[in-house]
């Protein structure tokens, strides 16, 4: 499949311009869409989109929208719709893929040109094998993760058109309340240091010094998959890996994490890792730039009381 147009659809501001930017790359004629009101749409205005539509939000959900959505994209031709991976826009893929009556293809970690097709890889077996996919069809549905298509070089100028989406949305669910969520809010993705915290840690308490070593080093606080799942310690948007977040910090802090392949899938596109590990064998070290082996129990305090 080689794609005219690209549809690029998020609920997240901040991976917008990323992927309009990476549709650019792929396709000449790319179509954004946003979900909230007019001013929303016009301050993501430079995202790289020629086009943007924006759908209301205030009294139905992003997924109401998909069969207008859809309708715009059978307009022209080919188009391959590209979507973050967060848990909304995979309900949304799925459902834009019914609608289109094509596949859908999630977690995606790389989307290239090849030979006149679009390839997207993903890797599968737990982060031991990459699949490479192609759609055959004229339609595809493809969600993909962080920092797939690197850091931003071009200033876009504003797009041509800003329009609500035609169309209106179909509330198969009503919108009852809005409750903002407390705590959390740890933006991993964009984070310049991060303290990831693994399996390593006795107590849900002992997180307290990990908090104050992240504060004095400026990072935000991340963790291993079971610390969050397992241990429900910290929360489900907090932990890292390829099930998880992909983090790209200048410096992270990997404090009693042992180092699974699904883990360093998201850690690995770090400039720096320091790796603190009891086990002089834990496969973390074989990914970090400077190892420690020793026990986070007594090198946090220790860099607590030198940074303080
Ligand atoms: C399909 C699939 C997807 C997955 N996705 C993810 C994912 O996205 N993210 C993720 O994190 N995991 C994921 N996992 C789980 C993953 O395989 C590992 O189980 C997990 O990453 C291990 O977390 P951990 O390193 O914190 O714990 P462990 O593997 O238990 O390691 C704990 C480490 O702490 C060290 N340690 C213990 N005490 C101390 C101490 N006092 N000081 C220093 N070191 C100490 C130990 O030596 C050990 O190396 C996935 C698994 C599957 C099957």
């Amino acid at each position: 499949m080689a794609v005219q147009s690209i549809f690029v659809i998020t609920d997240k501001a901040d991976a917008l311009a990323e992927l309009c930017y990476g549709a650019r790359k792929l396709a000449d004629q790319v179509t954004a869409v946003v979900f909230g009101d007019r001013p929303a749409a016009e301050k993501a205005a430079a995202c790289g989109a020629q086009t943007i539509f924006y759908g209301p939000v205030e009294s139905c959900r992003p997924e109401d929208y998909c069969k207008a959505i859809a309708e715009e994209v059978r307009k022209v031709p080919s188009a391959l719709v590209l979507l973050n991976n967060s848990i909304r826009c995979r309900c949304i893929a799925g459902t834009l893929g019914a609608y289109l009556n094509t596949a859908v293809m999630t977690c995606v970690n790389e989307i290239s040109p090849e030979g006149g097709r679009i390839v997207c890889k993903r890797t599968v077996y737990g982060g031991s094998a990459v699949r490479s996919q192609v759609f055959t069809g004229a339609y595809g549905v493809v969600t993909a993760g962080n920092g797939i298509f690197g850091d931003i070089d071009t200033v876009f100028p504003a797009a041509d058109s800003i329009a609500e989406i035609p169309g209106k949305p179909e509330c198969a669910v009503r919108l009852v309340a809005r409750n903002e969520k407390k705590g959390g809010g740890a933006n991993l993705a964009a984070a310049k240091r991060i303290v990831d915290v693994g399996r390593g840690l006795a107590a849900q308490e002992d997180l307290d010094m990990c908090r104050q070593l992240a504060s004095l080093l400026g990072a935000e606080l991340g963790c291993s998959r079971p610390v969050a799942e397992n241990n429900k310690w910290m929360p489900i948007a907090n932990y890292i890996g390829l099930t998880g977040v992909t983090v790209k910090p200048d410096l992270l802090f990997s404090m009693g994490v042992s180092g699974q392949v699904q883990h360093i899938a998201g850690i690995n596109k770090s400039k720096v890792i320091v790796a603190v590990n009891k086990d002089k064998s834990a496969p973390i070290f074989k990914n970090a730039d400077f190892g420690l082996v020793g026990d986070i129990y007594k090198v946090i305090p220790e860099l607590i009381k030198k940074l303080s």
